[in-house]
């Protein structure tokens, strides 16, 4: 029996980019002890308070059928957010609640591109974009940034790739560089976006995240609220990962096509998980606040970690949980360094170029471990970058 091409057309033919995970999980498995710093979850796990209103809902009966874009007292919920937090005025009927961030990126290019448009984003990239964009039969075009200019993407670069394009997919603040786009950067990316007619898909699942500047939703500049889909979640802000609770934001016919493809797809999400999304939003911006604060202490002791070393270069970065380190003086890929870290130190790490061609020569730390942990491990992993041999 044959199966649909569809999917051997969205994973393509390469590796998932995953293999230092892979080997590091089998380790572990065999018990050698390996510090894991690959994977973007946290060290803490949901808030019994989240629990608890999870469990009280479906004690209540919540486990039936939901259908359609979500309850109407959680959409409100995400609309107040959004609102307060991206200064566009948002309402309920903006807000698709989707099982986490993943499926709001799927929808947004599901409802925008057919099968042989092009769909562009940004490289280095969060592992699952251009698969999503090929799942819906469209061509996954990389538009390059470049570690000189702090991989912020620029105006002209995404200019050179629009020509029959239909969406942009951006990502701030970013995974894996931690970059924080600058509103200069997103400006121009607007006026790219608008003189190429592109719907702008907008990645914000780590707005809470934030070490330096501002962080700005595209969707608040000029002209832009009706070009423009944002993908939230609660998977990072609230330690929700498990959970799958997430949004999508945009004009009400997109929420209406999305809608439909709920109907035929996912089926809405349970009832006790939307009561539990509304738990965990009223708990507030300080518990948000102090769910993400390791991961700005964690950034902090990277930076202090890494300052006297000649052979590795931290990316300076606004937000999110990783950080980026350019190991080319060391004359290794960052495959070749990930690789023999492992080998050497038993400590795991992302090669940048699992994220695409333009953070060859870097990897991703995630900073997902405790902090006495970090310290030691990022100490090691400077000692090992110091004692490879000159790259010469
Ligand atoms: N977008 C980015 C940039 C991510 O890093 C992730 C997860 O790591 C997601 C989206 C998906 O998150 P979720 O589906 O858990 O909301």
């Amino acid at each position: 029996m044959q199966l649909a091409g569809r999917v051997a057309h969205m994973t393509g033919d390469g590796s998932d980019g995953w293999e230092i995970y892979y080997r590091a999980r089998d380790l572990k498995a065999r018990g050698v002890a390996v510090v894991n710093l690959t994977i973007g979850e946290h060290d803490i796990r949901t808030d019994p308070r989240i629990l608890d209103a999870m469990a009280a809902s479906a004690r209540a009966g919540n486990t039936g059928y939901t259908v359609g874009p979500g309850k109407p007292d959680l959409r409100r919920a995400i609309a107040e957010r959004v609102t307060a937090r991206a200064g566009v005025a948002t309402g309920p009927g903006n807000v698709m609640v989707t099982p986490g961030g993943q499926a709001a990126l799927f929808a947004a290019h599901m409802v925008t591109l057919d099968p042989g448009d092009t769909g562009l984003y940004c490289d280095p990239y969060y592992a699952t974009y251009p698969g999503t964009i090929r799942a819906t039969g469209a061509r996954d075009v990389a538009v390059p940034t470049r570690p000189e200019t702090g991989f912020q993407p620029e105006a002209e670069a995404i200019a050179a790739r629009a020509a029959g394009a239909r969406t942009l997919l951006i990502n701030t603040p970013n995974n894996p560089t931690g970059t924080v786009y600058t509103r200069r950067t997103l400006e121009d990316v607007a006026r790219v976006a608008a003189d190429h007619d592109l719907w702008l898909i907008s990645d914000e699942v780590y707005d809470t995240q934030l070490w330096a500047g501002e962080h700005l939703s595209p969707r608040a500049l000029p002209g832009m609220a009706e070009r423009t889909l944002v993908v939230g979640s609660l998977s990072k802000s609230h330690a929700m990962t498990g959970s799958r609770i997430g949004w999508l934001i945009g004009p009400e016919a997109v929420i209406g096509a999305v809608t439909a493809l709920a109907t035929n797809t996912t089926y809405g999400l349970p009832g006790y998980i939307q009561d539990a999304g509304l738990a965990a939003l009223s708990l507030g911006a300080a518990f948000e606040e102090a769910v993400s604060a390791p991961f700005r202490r964690r950034r902090d002791l990277a930076v202090a970690c890494l300052a006297s070393s000649n052979r590795l270069r931290l990316v300076p970065s606004g937000g999110a949980m990783y950080v980026m380190v350019d190991v080319r003086a060391t004359g290794l890929s960052g495959n070749r360094f990930a690789e023999r870290l492992l080998e050497a130190e038993r400590i795991a790490v992302m090669p940048g170029e699992s994220f695409g061609q333009a953070a060859a020569g870097h990897v991703r730390i995630a900073l997902t471990v405790d902090d006495d942990a970090l310290a030691e491990a990022l100490a090691r992993l400077a000692a090992f970058a110091e004692g490879l041999p000159d790259a010469g």
